[in-house]
């Protein structure tokens, strides 16, 4: 694949790209306000035109997606087509078909004592709000959370990631071509300029990132009283039960795992495999790895299907990661080569991890894939229940009732259940993680309700009512009314 010599400006605005000024990002926050005002009325097909108009520009421009995501990382154009644009597009269809019912208000049904009232809950767009993405999916991950925004009726300011520079001015280019800044607008730079923005009374802050960064946001949040979605990252593990067909786990374990070199969110961070199959899964993982990257024996470094590591300072982490485990006596199974001129890191097996080596309490988020086995299901649980909830928790097994105890023993984000990573395609289930893991949901409704104020409405008839029971003068009457509202209702 070329590399992108195509559209100069673009070049230049990374060339000439400097913080931005506090006093623009205050002035463009302000140019939001009255936008903010005049979309809470907007009509489903106003807000529908402003997200098939994203629709439109990706399709026109796929070519110009799929070379910025190959300069910034060197993502193949499979992958950049499945993972950075149809669950874009996918994200946009299904929006669309959904929008009026997501926008109806919701009738409640009314309780006894609530008698002649009528109540429903309407979703209002929340206003002003701030999107920061990370670089691992950077054009997925800035847009979807801008669909969700336009779907509420809100307006957006996104921050994308200063890491994948080719992208995110691709993005500022995209917004700049479909919309007045007072409507949506991209601020470009680094976590400085992530702080000043956060400094700004934003309606709701959507942020995707890593933990350590999702407590700032949430500190900064706090200041203005903000609402927050944090979608985070950690440590997802991996059970490999004694019934689970070995073969099928480890090809889809090898696919979730090396998907974009293995810096996804939601990639299997390390394996709790069953004693009595782990060198045999270590076999069909290793075969899965050679058929699915090195089908012509030509090595691995040559696969134009595995993504580079983004940069130098995530592949010194990377190769720290791994130097250390082998100092504190991991087994290399597999892998292990690195170019760092060319940022390749081989897909890396290790076993015999143990608890002091750093791989064993940080986020991987690369190609390593830490093998540990159990002999007992209670043993694996406290091991998952031991460390901070995940993002997602995989079970590869055909026992239901193992599966059934993993479920319940456990807390996650998500669990899929003989597969990984797909439930991110999935747009009727909410995406997300728990405690260190995230705090609320996206994709499809989810998504569009992190974006709304769910506002409960009670209309009331005229005149006598209910309630007027309860008015003083307080009478015995009154008590005895009381009483009984306790006592049924
Ligand atoms: P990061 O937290 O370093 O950066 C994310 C964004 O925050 C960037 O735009 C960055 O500029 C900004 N930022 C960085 N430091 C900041 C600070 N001190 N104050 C304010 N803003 C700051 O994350 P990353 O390295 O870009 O992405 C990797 C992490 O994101 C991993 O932990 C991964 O699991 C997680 N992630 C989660 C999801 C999800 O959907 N849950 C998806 C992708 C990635």
């Amino acid at each position: 694949m070329a590399y992108w010599h195509g559209i100069d400006y673009l070049e230049s605005i990374m060339m000439e790209w400097k913080q931005p000024a506090i006093d623009s990002t205050h002035s463009l926050f302000e140019s939001q306000k009255t936008t903010a005002q005049q979309w809470r009325r907007s009509s489903l097909q106003e807000r529908i035109d402003r997200i098939a108009k994203i629709r439109s520009w990706v399709k026109q421009n796929q070519k110009e997606i799929r070379l910025a995501l190959w300069n910034d990382f060197q993502k193949s154009e499979v992958e950049t087509d499945l993972s950075e644009i149809y669950p874009i597009t996918t994200e946009i269809n299904h929006t669309i078909k959904n929008l009026k019912s997501w926008m109806k208000p919701k009738a409640v049904p009314t309780p006894l004592a609530m008698m002649g009232t009528k109540a429903f809950v309407h979703a209002e767009p929340k206003g002003r709000t701030l999107i920061i993405s990370p670089w691992n999916y950077p054009f997925n991950l800035a847009i979807g959370p801008l669909i969700s925004a336009l779907a509420a009726g809100c307006t957006a300011i996104i921050k994308p990631s200063e890491m994948t520079p080719h992208t995110s001015g691709l993005i500022e280019k995209m917004i700049l071509d479909l919309f007045e800044t007072s409507e949506v607008a991209v601020v470009q730079g680094d976590a400085k300029t992530s702080q000043e923005l956060l400094e700004l009374p934003f309606d709701h802050i959507f942020f995707t990132g890593s933990p350590q960064v999702g407590k700032i946001i949430m500190g900064e949040a706090a200041k203005n009283l903000s609402s927050v979605t944090l979608e985070l990252g950690g440590k997802s593990p991996t059970l490999i039960g004694p019934s689970a067909d070995i073969k099928d786990a480890a090809s889809k374990i090898i696919y979730g795992k090396l998907i974009n070199c293995g810096q996804t969110c939601v990639a299997p961070d390390y394996l709790l495999v069953h004693e009595s199959i782990k060198d045999r899964l270590l076999d069909e993982l290793k075969i899965a790895i050679q058929q699915q990257f090195d089908p012509d024996y030509k090595g691995i470094e040559n696969s134009k299907d595995l993504t580079k590591v983004v940069n130098d300072k995530h592949f010194r982490r990377l190769d720290n990661l791994l130097e250390n485990a082998l100092n504190l006596g991991a087994k290399l199974e597999f892998g292990g080569k690195r170019i760092p001129n060319h940022r390749f890191f081989e897909p890396t097996l290790l076993s015999l991890i143990t608890e002091s080596m750093d791989l064993a309490h940080e986020e991987i988020f690369g190609p390593i894939l830490p093998i540990l086995s159990y002999t007992d299901l209670d043993q694996a649980i406290d091991y998952i229940n031991s460390k901070p909830k995940p993002l997602a928790l995989y079970i590869f097994s055909q026992d239901k009732e193992e599966t059934n105890l993993v479920l319940e023993e456990t807390s996650s984000g998500n669990v899929v259940i003989n597969d990984c990573v797909l439930h991110f395609m999935h747009q009727e289930l909410p995406f997300g993680g728990v405690n260190t893991s995230g705090i609320g949901k996206s994709h499809g409704y989810y998504g569009f309700l992190a974006f709304s104020n769910e506002k409960g409405v009670l209309k009331q008839r005229i005149g006598f009512n209910n309630a007027s029971l309860l008015r003083p003068p307080y009478g015995t009457k009154t008590k005895q009314i009381i009483n009984s509202l306790i006592k049924w209702f």
